[in-house]
């Protein structure tokens, strides 16, 4: 028996140490002060495991209890992080070709645009006219080019985003056995493996504001760790884009995402859901209505209805008596029209669209705004599928990536005809089943299957996607009393999108970040 406690201790001091390894990792910068407390704290639970009399600690029930607070600071400490250096100062950027996007073709070959200590937009125009002398720091940009920051309307931070866009996607690595998944789940709702998620979340807000997204839209995270990163950001606690959070996407029993989602059966839950979500203070709903591939165990499953269309009516309607945007997944032609029939705001994803769902997504009635608009995702599956790679004995991944397949095109197809409509389309990349810092790529997909020219592409990421995220007022263009939310390029974007991929300068609320950094 006291053989078996000491293996225990020995087993808990393993998995401990195994936690904080991971948790390290994760949150990349090591704080001093919590190596001090954990080596300490580890230290302490070694001596207990071993049997080790520590002479100032002699009691052993004192000596657990030391060790146990020594790991929960560190643990803290860790999550905690540094206050980051955020102060603003009034900055002006000279010299440079500003594509202020109000329109297409908005352009100021020699710009000088002036940046408040309140983060805000104070002055924009041709350098003769603009007075940068006020400002605290002038920064020389001739020759280079500045356009807004983007906005990524689907984003999933909690996830890690290892595949560029224009690899193939495999989905077989999805595929877990059923009991693993439901361990898997399980452990997605306890503290530790919370906070492991909220460091990677840390992790990949930076790597996105650093690759030049000012604005990433969560669209799907378990808890409501995506409000608690925004607020963290927002207290200058962690350097990130301005963050909009949904908490866990709702969805039906069995549904879409449901690992993570608020689970609804019902009108009545519907509502209870929204107003859960609404206390914990998100800036947009989001819905799985029809089913996805990263979840579908049959060929055909992604994209089928899910939710009932009075489940998705109750949402939308609470939703927007409390003036909250609500987001769809859909990935079919049915699901597409059910969901803008009960007047959801955005489309996720999408597919070959009706005249009907051309129609409502123009005007839509039952729509917090009177229109919906779409976010195809291209990126997602821009890549294609790779060939043979599921394994023959797991139906599961052979049923994703068959899915992925058929998801594809008519995620192309929709873009298509919701440009031949007239319908807004705005920039959401899904990023976290794939890389993080590739939000421009979509910009080039838009290009490739739409047609559009680059300069249209760059107005969809910014000025388009701000008014389909709700976002308008604040940011999209550079106009005085907007967000000082900018990038400086090196070369002309409208000659080559790929100049996304190194901006010289990220400024996100007029606090500067140089991509050296
Ligand atoms: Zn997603």
């Amino acid at each position: 028996m006291k053989n078996a406690i000491k293996w225990g201790y020995r087993l808990a001091a393993l998995l401990l140490a195994g936690s904080f390894a991971l948790h390290a990792y994760v949150a990349v910068r090591i704080s001093p002060l919590a190596i001090i407390l954990f080596v300490g704290g580890l230290g302490l639970v070694g001596a207990r495991a071993f049997s080790i009399e520590l002479p100032l600690l002699r009691w052993r029930s004192v000596q657990a209890l030391v060790a146990l607070t020594l790991l929960a600071a560190a643990l803290e400490v860790l999550s905690a992080g540094d206050r980051i250096e955020t102060e603003r100062t009034s900055v002006a950027f000279v010299g440079a070709t500003l594509l202020t996007q109000e329109t297409v073709d908005s352009e100021i070959p020699e710009g000088t645009i002036v940046i408040g200590a309140d983060g805000k937009i104070a002055a924009v125009g041709p350098s003769s006219e603009i007075d940068a002398s006020s400002a605290s720091r002038s920064v020389d940009v001739s020759g280079k080019f500045i356009v807004p920051g983007l906005i990524n309307a689907h984003d999933h931070l909690m996830m890690f985003g290892a595949r560029h866009p224009d690899e193939p996607a495999d989905f077989s690595g999805y595929a877990v056995g059923g009991g693993a998944a439901s361990v898997g789940e399980r452990l997605l709702h306890t503290y530790f493996v919370r906070r492991l998620v909220l460091s990677l979340m840390e992790r990949n807000a930076e790597r996105e504001l650093y690759s030049g997204v000012t604005t990433a839209r969560q669209v799907g995270t378990v808890g409501f760790l995506d409000v608690v990163l925004r607020d963290r950001i927002g207290r200058g606690e962690r350097i990130g884009p301005r963050i909009l959070a949904a908490g866990p996407p709702i969805s039906i029993t069995g549904g879409h995402g449901h690992q993570i989602a608020t689970i609804i059966d019902g009108p009545i839950a519907a509502r209870r859901a929204v107003r859960i979500a609404a206390r914990e203070r998100v800036d947009v709903i989001k819905v799985t209505s029809t089913g996805g591939v990263s979840d579908s165990l049959r060929v055909g499953e992604a994209g089928e209805p899910q939710m009932a269309p009075d489940e998705i009516e109750a949402i939308v309607e609470e939703a927007h008596r409390k003036g909250l945007i609500v987001t769809a997944h859909v990935e079919s032609t049915e699901g597409v029209l059910e969901a803008l029939r009960a007047g959801v705001d955005n489309i996720e994803h999408g597919a070959a669209l009706t005249p009907e769902a051309v129609q409502l997504f123009r005007q839509n009635p039952r729509s917090l705004r009177g229109f919906t608009s779409l976010h195809p995702t291209l990126s997602v599956l821009a890549g294609g599928v790779v060939e043979e790679a599921a394994d023959p004995h797991s139906s599961a991944a052979a049923a994703m990536n068959a899915n992925a397949e058929i998801i594809r095109d008519g995620l192309i197809q929709g873009y298509r005809d919701a440009l031949a409509g007239g319908v807004l389309v705005g920039v959401g990349t899904d990023s976290g089943v794939i890389r993080h810092d590739a939000v421009w790529k979509e910009m080039e997909y838009f290009v490739r299957w739409g047609g559009v020219s680059r300069a249209k592409a760059i107005h969809m990421a910014t000025h388009d996607t701000a008014r389909s995220v709700g976002i308008q007022q604040e940011v999209g263009t550079l106009e005085v009393g907007k967000s000082g939310d900018l990038l400086v390029l090196g070369a002309d974007p409208r000659e080559d999108l790929s100049v996304f991929e190194t901006p010289e300068l990220v400024v996100a609320q007029g606090v500067v970040f140089a991509a050296t950094d």
